[in-house]
């Protein structure tokens, strides 16, 4: 069923696990991370990037879908539609394609027109029964063109936008998107800290969580994480079970072209990512809780 994602991590917060959002490129990636959030009995969140909008032919494609699939895969667990790093124009073309949750990624404006723009949003999304999501301070890496340097948020801006009504705050600790370098001096335990300490109930939301070491993902639960979004490891899953598939000739077999057979390892190897991350996160049996 496709609900926002305001209940879902607010129980994630409480219960101190964190909720998935697993990014979407095509009907593969969308059936492998719902048929497993199903298997598993676990909320999921499914994030859509513009870019990944875009490809799939807009996000009134990507909603039509998504609702369809829900019905008629007969999924029963908690699922949101959320934009992923929204653009300002890009939330409103979101809410008005029946997304049911949106990101707002303010980090690049000043800090009084990001509390502007989002206070405008939060209105929006509560008429609506939409969750909202924040950010303070670049997630690090490159995200649609745009590159971060990870910076680490200042506490005080955290509160100032987490007063304003959102439902989840993505808060630079030093996490970046894509895959880490070797010389990655790891997350900010104490940013985090005092973030969590200034936001309270807040539900803090961890990017690019493809790549940081496991140890490092239940301290973060631990410190108010509620969230962890993970986009570039399923990618990897993807493109290394299909690079294995035609290195072994399976193409050349038989019918081994038809695009069901050709995407087929794949799309399990996403549901054997999406599974690992259900674990480690803790959100595994949560749905019917
Ligand atoms: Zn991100």
């Amino acid at each position: 069923m496709l609900v926002s994602a305001k209940e879902m991590l607010q129980k994630a917060k409480a219960g101190h696990y964190a909720v998935g959002q697993f990014n979407i490129n095509n009907l593969e990636w969308t059936k492998s991370i719902l048929l497993t959030a199903q298997e598993m009995d676990s909320p999921v969140i499914l994030g859509v990037s513009e870019g990944a909008g875009k490809y799939m032919c807009g996000f009134k494609t990507v909603s039509a879908m998504v609702k369809a699939m829900i019905e008629e895969l007969n999924i029963t667990v908690p699922v949101a539609l959320h934009l992923d790093h929204g653009t300002y124009e890009g939330c409103y073309k979101c809410i008005e394609a029946g997304f049911s949750s949106i990101m707002f990624d303010g980090s690049s404006y000043p800090i009084d027109e990001n509390v502007a723009k989002t206070k405008e949003l939060v209105k929006i999304c509560a008429e609506k029964g939409m969750s909202l999501e924040a950010e303070v301070g670049s997630i690090g890496g490159e995200e649609d063109g745009v590159v971060g340097m990870g910076e680490c948020a200042d506490p005080d801006e955290c509160k100032a936008i987490a007063d304003l009504g959102v439902d989840m705050l993505a808060a630079g600790i030093g996490n970046i998107h894509g895959k880490y370098p070797a010389n990655w001096p790891g997350l900010s335990f104490e940013t985090l800290a005092a973030v969590q300490e200034k936001t309270g109930e807040m539900p803090l939301v961890l990017h690019g969580g493809t790549g940081i070491p496991d140890d490092m993902i239940k301290k973060a639960i631990n410190l108010g994480v509620a969230k962890i979004n993970v986009n570039t490891e399923c990618q990897l899953s993807f493109a290394a079970a299909t690079r294995k598939y035609i290195e072994e000739g399976k193409d050349l077999q038989g019918k081994g072209y038809d695009p069901r057979k050709l995407l087929a390892p794949g799309a399990e190897a996403i549901k054997a990512t999406v599974r690992e991350k259900i674990e480690l996160f803790g959100s595994a049996g949560k749905a019917s809780e």
